[in-house]
């Protein structure tokens, strides 16, 4: 369903107050998801859990969001506090009061975590592969106590020190390993830009990964169309966003695509940068990402913007502008 045009004063005084509407600010962020209800296409934003994780909720509502991505906890210690088990029941009980559905939130692991590090880089008693495993853990865990269902990570660097299939084989490990610890959360394996060592820029290296888990239904993908277009694949081309995912559904399996992350690109195709841009302010451009929200194959997931989101084009004008461009007709 496309969504509705712009909420006219009328509608307003037949709705008035229940989400707190003010004559200022004529469509909150609860009015815009109103609109879009019904609609296949779940589009969001990374938000922050400052002050509280509940607060996550909140920020995505607010923003006029149906989707959203968050951090379990701070991206500097390896280390964090046991979660509040107040703090959770706020947090489920937020989502379910905001209708929710756990397949629609995407937690993203720490950016310390490297599950591909080599033994080589360990200093002694800072091995990276230990720290990065147990990291996983934890934050497996506490999706479950969340109520969450779905657990986004970058897969891992070899830091130029072991091959791509070794650095495959300690992901897959850590997986295992995780999975093995922790209820039935899906592990989401992020694609990645090609830069420097990492793995995951090649789809072939994601399958790699998934063949080598033991339980492949805990196993997810999210796409990245920054990563993706920096990786090579050119989506600013006539029919680019549907060979990307005819090239995914071949070689990984449509099945796997849990999520798409949404960031237009700083750098040109094939550049391996992981630069972010603010939608249609870069290299990918409008046209790419009115086909993607056209795409009937990435129905009902997560489509998650992870953009500068600079002041005048922050996450909530960039949602809507995302709605807006669907096929009306369709
Ligand atoms: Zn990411
Ligand atoms: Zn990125």
């Amino acid at each position: 369903m496309a969504p509705k045009k712009r909420e006219t004063r009328k509608r307003k005084t037949e709705d008035p107050g229940e989400d707190g509407d003010t004559e200022k600010e004529p469509r909150s962020g609860e009015v815009r998801r109103r609109n879009i209800r019904g609609c296949s296409k779940y589009i969001g934003a990374h938000v922050g859990i400052q002050g509280g994780i509940w607060k996550a909720v909140d920020s995505c509502v607010a923003m006029g969001g149906t989707s959203f991505a968050l951090f379990l906890g701070s991206q500097r210690s390896w280390k964090r506090p046991a979660l509040d088990s107040s703090a959770a029941d706020k947090f489920r009980e937020q989502c379910s009061l905001h209708t929710f559905d756990p397949a629609h939130i995407l937690p993203h692991g720490s950016y310390l975590m490297n599950c591909g590090s080599p033994k080589e880089e360990c200093k002694l008693t800072d091995d990276v592969f230990e720290k990065s495993q147990a990291l996983l853990v934890d934050e497996l865990s506490r999706c479950s106590r969340l109520g969450l269902t779905l657990y986004n990570f970058h897969p891992g660097s070899s830091l130029g020190t072991i091959t791509t299939e070794e650095c495959t084989e300690k992901i897959a490990t850590a997986i295992n390993h995780a999975h093995q610890q922790t209820p039935a959360v899906v592990t989401v394996l992020e694609n990645m830009s090609g830069q420097g060592s990492t793995v995951g820029g090649k789809f072939s290296e994601l399958k790699a990964i998934i063949d080598k888990v033991r339980d492949q239904s805990r196993m997810g993908v999210c796409l990245d169309t920054c990563h993706a277009f920096a990786a090579g694949y050119d989506l600013t081309a006539e029919g680019g966003v549907k060979a990307m995912l005819d090239e995914f559904d071949q070689q990984v399996g449509l099945k796997y695509l849990k999520a798409i992350h949404l960031n237009d690109s700083k750098g040109k195709v094939g550049c391996n940068l992981d630069r972010h841009e603010d939608i249609g302010k870069g290299h990918i451009g409008i046209p790419a990402f009115r086909d993607i929200v056209n795409e009937p194959r990435l129905d009902n997931i997560p489509l998650i913007l992870e953009t500068p989101g600079r002041p005048g084009f922050e996450y909530a004008e960039q949602i809507e502008l995302l709605y807006s461009l669907f096929d009306k007709k369709k």
